[in-house]
């Protein structure tokens, strides 16, 4: 799975994907993660990207013009030769992310392009002219795209081949079969601070432990489900 990811702000992206298991994934080649700098591609003197939004209104609007030339550089055959694109923008309008969308979105596709506003956003031709599906983090405002781009790869990438160890570490995991979340986890010591590890987990009875997961996740995605 290739990323591309258009922001004003690529050292942000690339800091936040280089560490951990999403660099290592970078590193064996399981993803490929490119940064791209709008700003490169204006065309004004001042290299600006954004303007006063037309009708008044608080903030600055990033422009339409140097987001698209950033798009069709970065997607050119030349230097981009995926076949299965989609287009992503990311905005509180969206579609929240959810693991099934993320699912998706790895099964599908050989190529995410995202793009991250900033400031008041983006103007809406950009949307209508490139974009195939707006998608949001939650329902709450930050002040960029970044993070929530961030988030998307790292999600979406857990899922692509050679990135975890094996598809059973995240197939067993909160969300993956619809809203169920995981069972409460322990691991050594067998008691610390007077907290016992519950005793079916040391039994070595898998039957039993077995059971013991699945009832458990139920009873936290019910208590998750009531708040
Ligand atoms: N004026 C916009 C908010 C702009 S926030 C509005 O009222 O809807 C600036 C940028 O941050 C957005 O363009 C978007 O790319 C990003 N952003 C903010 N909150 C987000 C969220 N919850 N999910 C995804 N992206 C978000």
């Amino acid at each position: 799975m290739r990323f591309d990811i258009m922001t004003l702000f690529p050292e942000l992206v690339k800091t936040v994907l280089s560490e951990s298991i999403i660099g290592r994934a970078q590193k064996s080649g399981a993803i490929e993660v490119y940064a791209h700098n709008i700003r490169d591609y204006s065309k004004d003197k001042h290299r600006r990207v954004d303007d006063t939004p037309y009708g008044g209104g608080m903030g600055m609007l990033m422009s339409p013009v140097p987001i698209y030339d950033c798009f069709t550089a970065i997607t050119a055959p030349e230097v981009n030769s995926c076949t299965k694109r989609h287009v992503i923008y990311m905005s509180p309008r969206g579609q929240v992310l959810t693991q099934k969308k993320a699912k998706e979105l790895a099964e599908n596709y050989d190529n995410i392009v995202i793009l991250c506003g900033h400031y008041e956003g983006v103007d809406q031709r950009i949307i209508d002219e490139i974009v195939d599906e707006e998608l949001s983090i939650g329902d709450y405002v930050l002040t960029g795209g970044e993070i929530p781009a961030c988030i998307v790869t790292d999600c979406v990438s857990r899922m692509i081949d050679g990135v975890l160890s094996s598809p059973e570490c995240y197939e067993k995991e909160s969300f993956y079969d619809g809203m169920t979340v995981e069972y409460p986890q322990y691991t050594r010591p067998p008691e610390w601070r007077g907290r016992k590890v519950p005793e079916v987990l040391l039994s070595g009875h898998h039957a039993n432990i077995d059971k013991w997961k699945e009832e458990e996740a139920k009873r936290l995605t019910e208590e998750r489900n009531k708040k």
